[in-house]
């Protein structure tokens, strides 16, 4: 096995490390308080509460009420809910409108929709990652269930207007669903003021463990489960509560609500001292995605002329630790579906590697990927005859 003390860890947008005080308050849960949260006596009664605490601390993260939170088994879970709810609710609206940088977990969930014979549309971008919000606009129509666009996305960190799009949606009585997986404890979000109808978040995007996430349901807003069975979660989804998960997923959320300022600002200033010299350094480097509109802690960069891929390889051999576009598809030969709807050329694409910073991240980290990454983009370079490539792109 690898050690964490070993690896240089840039992927926090792939997963993050626990935080040991999550892990502290989880770990009770899987020993001692083993009662079933929906039992009636004391000993079921206690872990009811720990869940229930879990419950008013995320909703102090989302400002949101605590009724309004429904816990899942993990972000796709909450996103795959939010679209099947909305095409429960009137057999007579089953168009769908998303992006086409969404995950996996919206994108492969809408194009097997299209496959079974719903209407979707897929709003582009432009070459900034910039959603085209009159395009999604004049998308909507009276048979529109649902909306459902990313807060920020994964690969870019790139963040998308959702409060304006909530608005349009509920000026045209559409319902509106974000993934803000990746925006949940690194921007502030205030769901009180808000009329976004649901929201999904997973728990291990914000240092807490695998496999727990939750879907924000709006009070005002209907909701058909997916899971059936027993009436946990207020009857919204099914099944005994993983506890130790979610005390965790709570945890995770007071820690996040906590750091979230001073967090940001830190990692921030890491990220844009890695760019910065990347940019300046480097030859023929280029950042993906709009510069400002962006998570604080993603920067997603192509060097032209590199196979990420080989690139990716020969970093974990220094046990660098970042993404190829995303990880769900390391392995193929594919480019990024996000860079493509940006309309990134191929060459760029190929070249494209994604740095995502957080929590436990130092500044050593960073100098040591800025002695890094240089010498295998370099040794790459040197290796393969891409000169001419290199000069076709910048032209
Ligand atoms: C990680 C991620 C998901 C999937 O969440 P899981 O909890 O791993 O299922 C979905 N959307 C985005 C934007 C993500 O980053």
């Amino acid at each position: 096995m690898i050690s964490n003390e070993q690896i240089i860890y840039l992927d926090n947008n792939a997963t993050t490390q626990l935080d040991p005080a999550v892990l502290e308050e989880m770990l009770p849960f899987l020993t001692q308080y083993y009662g079933n949260p929906s039992s009636g006596y004391g000993f079921g009664a206690q872990v009811r509460q720990a869940i229930n605490l879990a419950r008013e601390r995320l909703a102090a993260l989302l400002g949101c009420e605590p009724g309004e939170i429904v816990f899942t088994s993990c972000g796709t879970e909450s996103n795959n809910a939010a679209i099947n709810s909305a095409l429960q609710l009137d057999p007579g609206r089953q168009h769908v409108i998303t992006t086409a940088v969404e995950h996996s977990a919206t994108w492969r969930h809408c194009d097997l929709l299209s496959k079974k014979g719903n209407p979707v549309t897929v709003v582009g971008v432009d070459g900034e990652g910039n959603l085209d919000l009159e395009g999604l606009e004049r998308a909507i129509t009276p048979q529109t269930a649902i909306i459902s666009v990313m807060w920020a996305n994964n690969e870019t960190g790139v963040l998308f207007p959702v409060e304006k799009i909530a608005e349009i949606a509920r000026r045209k009585r559409v319902l509106f669903h974000t993934d803000a997986i990746q925006s949940v404890g690194k921007i502030p979000i205030r769901l009180a003021d808000s009329t976004i109808n649901s929201l999904s978040l997973s728990a291990h995007k914000l240092h807490g463990p695998k496999g727990v996430g939750a879907l924000y349901l709006n009070k005002r807003s209907a909701f058909k489960p997916t899971l059936i069975g027993g009436s946990q979660e207020n009857n919204r989804r099914a099944g005994t509560e993983n506890v130790a998960s979610i005390v965790a997923l709570g945890k995770a959320a007071e820690c996040a609500a906590a750091a979230l300022a001073e967090e940001a600002t830190r990692v921030r200033a890491m990220r844009d001292r890695f760019e910065a010299a990347m940019l300046a350094g480097v030859p023929d480097t280029f950042l993906n995605g709009d510069p400002a509109a962006r998570l604080p802690n993603t920067s997603n960069l192509s060097f032209a002329g590199v196979d990420s891929g080989a690139a990716l390889l020969m970093l974990d051999r220094q046990q660098l630790c970042c993404s190829a576009g995303s990880a769900c598809r390391t392995g193929s030969i594919e480019s990024s579906h996000v860079l493509r709807a940006m309309k990134v050329n191929d060459e760029r694409a190929r070249g494209s590697m994604r740095f995502s910073f957080g929590r436990f991240n130092t500044e050593r980290d960073v100098d040591l990927a800025l002695e890094i990454v240089p010498a295998v983009i370099a040794r790459l370079r040197e290796l393969s005859p891409a000169k001419t490539v290199r000069e076709t792109v910048v032209a």
